[in-house]
């Protein structure tokens, strides 16, 4: 399972090829440089002065015991300087978050649409091999984990190593003989923290998981949902989705017990260690070596460093989280392109005429190499004629389209279209050229214009009405009382299937291509809505090569030629009535199964 995986890939190791990776994506910030090295400088600015607080703090107790030596002297002046930080501090933390933001969020973004760009234009071939709900997550979470990354993270760090040196030094300058003291306890609590906190990190990571499973219960359900209501099987899933729910809830409160063990500890470790620490400073000041506001700055810095301590071992985590989602995002933008460079013509080959033919093609997918679904196939089209391709379910047919699009590489022989190899003609022209209309018809969620116009987006209203009536669509569009405007839905789906169909030839009339693919375009339709398309569809053949692709013999009847494929090649070939004239041909033999029908 494609999820499983990732969660084992979220952490990567600290090396330095790591960081090379986390490094690459860093890249995307130079455009925006100027204002991360301001955010940067007011981070650390920022920081320096948080950390005069505890010292001034100490200074305020030790002026109110009467303390003249420093060159404030008056509890509320050194009050008001107090508050006078802190409010610098605050107008200063104010801008370095805004400008991470906008330097990270612009950056991401930049990520995300060349993420998108490479994605898009990688071949077919990829999709098969990626799930959808994995690749969504490239562009969503490890996106947005690595946003975190440098707006928050990085600043984090950053203010914590300063926080931690400042703290250090100031507290070994002022009291050298309490802050070795400190030392020795401070590793106890800092040791403890981290064993805990990796069994902690295991077993909530492991009720995440099974929160990963259980939503991927849910979301199958949902998209199937016809289905399991159609098998009345809600009773069923149901306890699929609980069973995953309480192995979710188990799992979390077995970690939890961890959590409050650690939490007791923590706070009774880190109380005993200030005690140890006041008890120790009290022992200091008795003996006159150390003043009360001193003792008071000392416990301040204490905090302060343990803070970021602590928070520079989550840092650790997060920056191993990092690494993994930029190396999930640098593995899409590794992946070649169908074309070298991006295209941004779409017209079609110059004059094409439309003669294609394929020479001893062999293919087989990558996914199933062993299999060789088409198997020294030759076949001949003239510009201009009309033929079909027949065969059992799984015979190849589809294949064949999608070769001609170069929707997949790596075949053997020869695929031409006007004589030339495939290969050489840019790939967004033969695209251009080459118009297919699909058994299932998914359109965009958009406006019936839009959908139409997809086939042209420079068409004008005048075109997109002329392809419309074409198509036999506007009469069912102008029923609509938003003409046009009509929002389709989710995939089309507020339209019938023979609507659907219609607005698919309307578009692929806007596209008029030279050579037109019909692929099982009729099989799913009533008898109704299939005379009308039949109509739409005549209209779409006019001056155009056309391969009929079908398992329903009545629509192909009147083609010109009748290639029927079997184990890869083609068997037989000729018009309806030569091949039925044959006695034992398969195709009579299809023919006969479908009178039977
Ligand atoms: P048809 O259109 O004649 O029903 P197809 O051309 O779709 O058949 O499929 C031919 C064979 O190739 C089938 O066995 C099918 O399972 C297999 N196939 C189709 N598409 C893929 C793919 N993307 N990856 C692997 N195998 C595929
Ligand atoms: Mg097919």
């Amino acid at each position: 399972m494609a999820r499983e995986k990732l969660k084992e890939e979220d952490k990567r190791k600290l090396n330095s090829e790591n960081f090379k990776k986390l490094y690459s994506i860093f890249q995307y910030l130079i455009p925006y440089r100027t204002k991360f090295i301001v955010g940067l400088i007011f981070l650390v600015v920022g920081s320096f002065l948080l950390m005069g607080f505890p010292y001034i703090a100490g200074k305020l107790i030790d002026v109110a015991g009467g303390d003249q030596s420093w060159y404030l002297k008056d509890i509320n002046q050194v009050a008001l300087a107090l508050m006078a930080i802190l409010f610098l501090q605050g107008v200063i933390s104010y801008f370095r978050v805004y400008l991470f933001a906008q330097v990270s969020e612009n950056a991401m973004a930049d990520v995300r649409n060349d993420l998108y760009k490479r994605l898009i234009h990688l071949p077919i071939n990829f999709f098969d091999k990626n799930r959808t709900g994995d690749l969504m997550s490239r562009i969503t979470s490890d996106v947005s984990m690595l946003q975190t990354t440098f707006s928050t993270t990085l600043a984090e760090l950053i203010r914590q190593v300063v926080t931690l040196v400042v703290g250090l030094t100031a507290i070994f300058i002022t009291t050298p003989a309490l802050s070795v003291f400190m030392l020795c306890v401070l590793p106890v609590l800092i040791v403890a923290a981290m064993i805990f906190g990796k069994k902690i990190r295991v077993l909530s990571r492991k009720s995440q998981d099974e929160l990963a499973i259980s939503s991927t219960i849910a979301e199958e359900t949902f998209q199937s949902i016809l289905a399991v209501k159609s098998f009345t099987n809600e009773t069923f899933e149901n306890r699929r989705f609980s069973a995953a729910q309480s192995r979710v809830a188990s799992t979390a409160i077995g970690a939890a017990k961890y959590r409050a063990a650690f939490i007791s500890f923590i706070i009774f470790a880190l109380f005993g260690a200030m005690v140890a620490i006041i008890w120790y400073g009290a022992l200091l000041m008795q003996r006159g070596e150390m003043s009360i506001g001193d003792l008071i700055s000392f416990v301040l810095y204490t905090a302060f460093i343990g803070g970021s301590i602590a928070g520079l071992g989550d840092l650790f985590g997060q920056l191993q989280r990092a690494i993994g989602a930029s190396e999930r995002i640098l593995e899409i933008q590794q992946e070649d392109t169908e074309h070298e460079e991006v295209v941004v013509s779409t017209q079609p080959v110059d004059n094409v005429l439309g003669n294609i033919s394929f020479e001893n093609v062999t293919f087989s997918y990558e996914s199933r190499k062993d299999i060789k679904v088409l198997n020294q196939l030759s076949l001949n089209i003239q510009s201009g004629e009309k033929v079909a391709i027949v065969g059992k379910s799984g015979a190849g047919k589809t294949t064949i389209a999608q070769l001609l699009m170069r929707l997949y590489k790596g075949y053997e022989g020869a695929i031409k279209i006007d004589n030339k190899e495939i290969g050489t003609y840019d790939l967004a022209q033969l695209r251009a050229s080459i118009g297919i209309v699909p058994q299932e018809i998914i359109l965009f969620g958009g406006s019936i214009r839009e959908n139409i116009a997809y086939g042209n987006p420079l068409a004008t209203e005048e075109e997109i009405i002329a392809a419309a009536k074409k198509a036999h669509a506007i009469e069912f569009i102008d029923s609509f009382p938003e003409g046009l405007d009509t929002l389709v839905g989710e995939r089309g789906i507020k339209l019938s299937g023979g609507q659907r169909q219609r607005i698919a030839i309307a578009r692929t009339i806007l596209k008029n291509p030279a050579i037109l693919i019909l692929d099982e375009a009729t099989s799913s339709l009533d008898a109704e809505s299939e005379n009308q398309v039949q109509q739409a569809f005549n209209e779409l053949m006019k001056n155009r090569t056309t391969l009929i692709i079908a398992h329903r013999l009545a629509t192909i009847k009147s083609v010109d030629n009748i290639f029927v494929l079997e184990n890869g090649s083609i068997k037989e070939s000729g018009n309806h009535d030569e091949l039925l004239g044959r006695t034992n041909s398969t195709y009579n033999h299809l023919v006969n199964l479908q009178l039977v029908e």
